[in-house]
């Protein structure tokens, strides 16, 4: 066996610790060098391997730990089955991409509320469904002078928060994110009567009876029901979030369609084409939830699905619900 020089049995070794047969490749290089050099250069070369595998546990170590929200958003990106679009509204909206983060919050709005929660649980990156700063493309040319935009950026600069909308391709993913998280909330499953997530077959029961239980399955009392309360059905489509009234009357129109269940509607689109409808004497009749609480269960599950491929950070679901509250007075007054 010809002598081989030290570095390239170095080289060679230093590549194959790098990959997992530590055990193996430490052997063969004791082994090697005893055939080329002899015993007197194994104990300096066992203190090498000892320093060399030391110091990359040392770098595993310190990779906990280390990910920067731009390394995290580009490991959620690779885990969903759309590609990446160019425009979208699913980008950073304040802070340092490059910062370290120390923990995620996920929830529906980045609001002072989920602000201070995110700080107190050490949560430097928030990732939201809906925008920041009160308009869909989270435009603040026009918010400059504006105090309450003023106040809220200075707190997000203050902690250095790290805020990034993940709506459009949590929607894109198949399945939707947000219908996954809601439909599960909800316990619709075995109800879808196809893989659209969007039409649920029921028992035969009354529009007021359903709403009873859908209000208290989403925890709230905001539900605003229009048409017959007295209305008989079987048949549901689901439209979370704001789709718009276009998205609402097709859903309507379907044959299928007896109840729309949906989350925010302009009260002079949708409301007014059920309300004609149900007048006009078809079968149709819609319940409005609100759009946190048509939405918020996939976001919960956002956080769930993120601790399947992050591991090393803390990740956080934080609860917005309801934004607004209402005045009840009780029926027999
Ligand atoms: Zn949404």
């Amino acid at each position: 066996m010809g002598k081989v020089s030290i570095p390239s049995i170095f080289h060679i070794f230093g590549a194959l610790i790098r990959q997992d047969n530590r055990k193996i490749t430490r052997f063969l290089f004791l082994f090697c060098l005893k055939k080329t050099y002899g015993m007197k250069l194994i104990g300096a070369c066992i203190i090498l391997l000892v320093f060399a595998g030391t110091k990359q546990l040392f770098a595993q170590n310190t990779l906990t730990g280390t990910l920067t929200a731009r390394q995290i958003i580009s490991q959620m990106q690779a885990q969903l089955s759309c590609p990446w679009s160019q425009e979208t509204v699913d980008t950073f909206k304040t802070g340092n991409p490059d910062d370290v983060v120390t923990g995620v919050a996920v929830c529906m709005f980045a609001n002072m509320e989920a602000l201070q929660n995110a700080v107190a649980k050490n949560c430097n990156l928030l990732i939201v469904h809906e925008p920041t700063f009160y308009n869909h493309l989270d435009k603040t040319d026009m918010l400059e002078d504006n105090p309450v935009y003023q106040a809220k950026m200075a707190y997000i600069q203050k902690h250095k928060l790290i805020i990034f909308r993940f709506h459009d391709h949590w929607h894109r993913t198949v399945p939707d994110g947000i219908y996954v998280g809601m439909i599960e909330k909800l316990g619709w499953k075995t109800n879808q009567v196809d893989n659209s997530m969007l039409f649920f077959k029921f028992g035969e029961q009354t529009v007021g009876g359903f709403a009873q239980k859908l209000q208290e399955k989403l925890g709230g009392s905001q539900l605003r029901v229009v048409g017959d309360p007295l209305m008989r059905f079987t048949n549901v489509a689901l439209a979370v979030g704001a789709p718009g009234s276009k998205s609402h009357i097709n859903l309507l129109t379907s044959e299928f369609t007896e109840l729309l269940v949906a989350g925010e509607a302009s009260e002079w689109e949708t409301y007014e084409y059920v309300q004609d409808a149900a007048m006009l004497g078809m079968k149709k009749a819609a319940i409005f939830t609100g759009h946190i609480a048509s939405e918020e269960a996939g976001m919960e599950y956002c956080a769930t699905w993120l601790k399947t491929f992050i591991q090393d950070i803390p990740i956080t679901y934080l609860e917005n619900g309801s934004s607004f509250w209402t005045v009840q007075k009780p029926l027999n007054e």
